[in-house]
């Protein structure tokens, strides 16, 4: 194999420069430790942003995949393959949702969610109703529609415009706001329950009941985009359980294809039977290699599994309220934020790259997404390789 530093050379000589990659190249994984190029291990606490739910290297994740490549790869929607009919059954059941689109990521599984809602509403209504209220520091995709979406100027560059109409934003928490940009243009309320990217803000329970009761009031729908708080991550199945506010459309990716693309929007019954054929399709959507990968994850993520993201979250959160430097830290179960009071976040998650730990940012904070799976020991050491990063700022 070549040189890391070559791979990093060829990766930077041909692909466009979106990433601000860091100095590092994986190769291979188990559990939550990598191996690099480079012949050194690093603990995990990113699980790839959020999607490696059962880490590297899952024997029955890799069995089901690879049997499922050998036997058929892809397929279509214009036909039926049983991994895609088995999953679909299987989350729906799971989680009281009737209706599920299957495609590839968070962006599309928002960009259906929207499409979904507004179909709704036209059936309903006519024209007229195709607004989306959205949130502040809200993080939705980067298709223009979810970029649109995504309520954070800094993320709406004039290179970009024209932006899509159809969407207003409210500060997260602000119910009056909220009240008075529900006129009857709107046909939906999206939220994150936790905002990642935005810096992991919980919205908290009872203005996602107050959300409920407004969307409930004027007749809008409910859409819960949980491609980062989903499949397990907070140590529910999904966030929504935590507050017992059901929203009417709700979006996953990331987790639910344990590192192969998938996305998905499950709907209720009534709102997810609209969208009749023609109306929205995807060419990769219900691949039968990730959906055969997914049903595994399903399966795995269960009860016992779900109780120790919750135990190892507090674990985590425990440690590092007492590591210097550290001001606060929020979050829920293993999706957690530590706010810093002076280090530069990027510079730490460098420094740690250095030393061996994978760690991610979001805004000023430092974020934690490792693999569920995760062992009480790798969880020590990269802990360790952290606080000694921290103790030396
Ligand atoms: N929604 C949320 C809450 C996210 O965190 C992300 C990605 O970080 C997305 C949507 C977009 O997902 P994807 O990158 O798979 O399109």
């Amino acid at each position: 194999m070549m040189d890391f530093r070559q791979i990093i050379a060829q990766a930077d000589g041909a692909l466009m420069p979106t990433y601000a990659h860091f100095n590092a190249v994986m190769v291979s994984g188990k559990g939550a430790t990598l191996t690099g190029a480079d012949g050194r291990t690093y603990v995990d606490f990113t699980s790839g942003i959020g999607v490696n739910s059962l880490g590297y290297g899952d024997p029955d994740w890799v069995r089901a995949v690879s049997e499922q490549a050998a036997a058929l790869q892809h397929i279509s929607n214009l036909y039926y393959a049983p991994s895609t009919a088995a999953f679909a059954e299987k989350v729906t059941r799971r989680t009281g949702f009737e209706r599920v689109f299957l495609c590839n990521s968070g962006a599309e599984a928002n960009e259906c969610a929207v499409k979904t809602a507004r179909k709704y509403a036209y059936d309903r209504h006519g024209p007229g109703r195709a607004t989306v209220i959205t949130l502040l520091n809200s993080f939705h995709g980067r298709s223009m529609v979810t970029l649109t979406a995504t309520g954070q100027e800094a993320l709406h560059p004039e290179c970009f415009a024209p932006y899509n109409p159809g969407f207003r934003y409210v500060p997260a928490g602000d119910m009056a706001a909220l009240e008075e940009a529900a006129d009857d243009t709107v046909c939906a309320v999206m939220l994150e329950p936790i905002q990642g990217e935005g810096g992991v803000m919980p919205l908290g329970a009872a203005y996602l009941r107050q959300v409920r009761e407004l969307c409930d009031a004027r007749g809008l729908l409910l859409i819960f985009d949980e491609v980062q708080t989903g499949v397990g991550r907070t140590g529910k199945l999904y966030a929504w359980e935590h507050s017992g506010v059901r929203p009417d459309l709700l979006t996953s990716a990331k987790g639910i294809g344990n590192g192969l693309p998938m996305g998905l929007c499950l709907a209720r019954e009534e709102v997810g039977v609209g969208m009749t054929a023609g109306f929205h399709g995807s060419t990769f959507g219900g691949n039968p290699v990730a959906c055969a990968g997914a049903c595994v994850v399903l399966d795995k993520v269960n009860d016992s599994l779900l109780a120790d993201v919750a135990r190892k979250g507090d674990y985590l959160r425990g440690r590092l309220s007492g590591m210097k430097h550290v001001r606060a830290v929020r979050g829920m179960g293993m999706m957690l934020g530590v706010e810093l009071d002076g280090p530069d976040a990027r510079a730490v998650a460098a420094k740690c790259v250095e030393k061996g730990l994978l760690i991610l940012t979001a805004k000023a904070l430092l974020r934690l997404l490792p693999p569920l799976i995760i062992t009480d020991e790798e969880m020590d050491r990269g802990l360790t390789l952290l606080e000694n990063v921290l103790e030396e700022e």
